[in-house]
């Protein structure tokens, strides 16, 4: 298949080698799983269940609040502990509302949805998908069904699998598609069939040879079906980037790759339609990696969602030493977490455990104008321009500069010889530049509420200051009449 050029990118350390070849393991159940009313993007889910409830696996324990949103379901059987704030993945640090379950030890699954089958309709397709609580389990989480439905609203040709897996340490991805290559061919076959759309290309790096030969081999049988090998070079797995290579199409800045007849989906979400299509199972786990210097046995593991970060480490071994970062995601794109007791949620693709020579971290020194980190930008913006701006705090002028089209991939920030944190400044502002912009909705909400109250007030003032003068004619009428009498 013809590939094509995209801008930048940068060739970090793979560091995939601790496990690559680590076939994935059933990760034991936990003694407590917290499970998030949002591990989407969109509305959080409302709970369908209060503490004492006993649930079974598989059983809907949130539903979705609205077209954009996730259903929730028991990763296990056992007895709900709770509902309410709980420490949960999200770069405030604040906590927010979830469901905790006590397993009870037996694994139960509730009675299964019916198999639609290879040659369901599509509408029943992303209807299945939107009852199976799938989201996007490349870490985008946005809701698989919505991305399913597009075709109601675009002229679509082409489904992207995203197997690129470009983040150093992550093998989860490249795992999947070794040991259940089958699954995921059907899984894209009916993703492509709810979309409408006669050709879907499997994305998979350079780097994973044996995923790609499986996967070649696998979707001989589906004329519909390519495997494109792309190359090494992240961050490759950046949608708009990989429908570029893939198609040579460019994706307009504030544009969605629908807009261009595309629609992506992770490679790992394949997995969860076959199984919520086909074996009639919603989405109650998924398949990360554990990795990094501090982690004394890192493997590949399929856990069941809401499992605690905790657990998860000592099931790896535990830590052969205090890591420097622990992240959620790869070390370019991930999150930092802030405890252990934080739940694995759907979106979360890896947990590590980094030390110091795990990452190009350091004492950070002035900008040189080297240039080095426009180069390096997918995007083709200015990496230190924006870096300026933002220090100076004129935010206004980093949005002009692009601020909103940095994709947050790190590669300026990992190419840059002075070790400016640039994605965590852009993270920064992005962050800024959001709360000012829910502050003055709060203020026209506000103003708006306001004015319509004063509107009200002079109306009523206005309709009571009638009644009385209607009132006070209507009585100097009847005192009129009695004196005429
Ligand atoms: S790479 Fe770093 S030092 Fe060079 S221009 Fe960009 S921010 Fe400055
Ligand atoms: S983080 Fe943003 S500015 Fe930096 S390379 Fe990526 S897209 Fe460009």
């Amino acid at each position: 298949m013809r590939l094509f050029r995209i801008k930048g990118g940068v060739h970090p350390a793979e560091r995939k080698d601790a496990t690559r070849e680590k076939a994935v393991e059933d990760a034991p159940l936990a003694a407590r799983l917290v499970l998030p009313l949002q591990q989407h993007i969109g509305a959080p889910a409302k709970p369908l269940v209060k503490p004492g409830d006993r649930v079974l696996k598989g059983q809907p324990i949130a539903a979705p609040a609205g077209p954009v949103s996730a259903a929730i379901h028991a990763s296990t059987s056992g007895t709900v502990e709770s509902v309410g704030p709980q420490p949960v993945p999200h770069p405030s640090g604040l906590p927010a509302p979830a469901i905790v379950l006590i397993p009870d030890g037996r694994d139960a699954w509730c009675e299964p949805m019916l198999s639609l089958g290879p040659y369901a309709a599509p509408e029943a397709i992303a209807e299945r998908v939107a009852e199976a609580g799938i989201v996007g389990l490349g870490g985008a989480t946005f809701p698989s069904a919505v991305k399913l439905n597009l075709r109601a609203r675009h002229r679509l040709d082409t489904l992207v699998m995203n197997g690129a897996e470009c983040e150093p340490f992550l093998t989860c991805d490249d795992r999947l598609m070794r040991e259940h290559t089958s699954e995921l061919i059907q899984g894209v076959a009916l993703m492509a069939r709810a979309l409408g759309v006669s050709r879907a290309v499997i994305a998979i790096e350079r780097n994973k040879p044996e995923a790609t030969a499986a996967m070649t081999g696998a979707a001989a049988a589906y004329r519909e079906i390519a495997i494109a090998p792309v190359p090494t070079r992240y961050p490759m797995g950046s949608e708009k980037h990989l429908v570029q290579a893939l198609t040579g199409r460019e994706t307009p800045a504030k544009a969605l790759t629908a807009d261009i007849g595309v629609v992506v989906h992770n490679i790992a979400t394949a997995f969860a339609v076959y199984e919520a299509v086909i074996l009639g199972r919603p989405l109650v786990s998924r398949i990360l990696t554990v990795s990094g210097g501090a982690i004394a046995r890192p493997t590949n593991l399929r856990v069941p969602l809401g499992t605690p970060i905790r657990h998860l480490i000592d099931v790896c071994g535990g830590l052969t030493e205090t890591p420097q970062e622990l992240l959620s995601g790869g070390p370019m794109m991930g999150q930092p977490l802030r405890s252990t007791e934080i739940p694995t949620v759907k979106g979360m693709n890896g947990v590590l455990a980094l030390l110091p020579s795990d990452t190009r971290r350091g004492p950070a020194h002035a900008c040189l104008r080297c240039g080095t980190c426009v180069a390096a930008c997918p995007c083709g913006l200015l990496p230190f321009e924006i870096a300026a701006h933002v220090r100076n705090g004129d935010f206004a002028a980093a949005l002009e500069a692009g601020l909103m089209d940095c994709i947050g991939c790190g590669s300026c920030a990992f190419a840059c010889p002075s070790r400016i944190p640039l994605v965590q400044s852009f993270h920064h502002a992005k962050g800024h530049v959001a709360a000012e912009a829910r502050r003055k909705q709060r203020a026209d909400e506000a103003k708006r509420l306001a004015q319509a109250k004063a509107e009200r007030e002079a109306r009523l003032a206005a309709e009571r200051k009638a009644e009385m003068a209607r009132k006070k004619a209507a009585a100097d009428k009847a005192r009129a009449e009695a004196g005429a009498e």
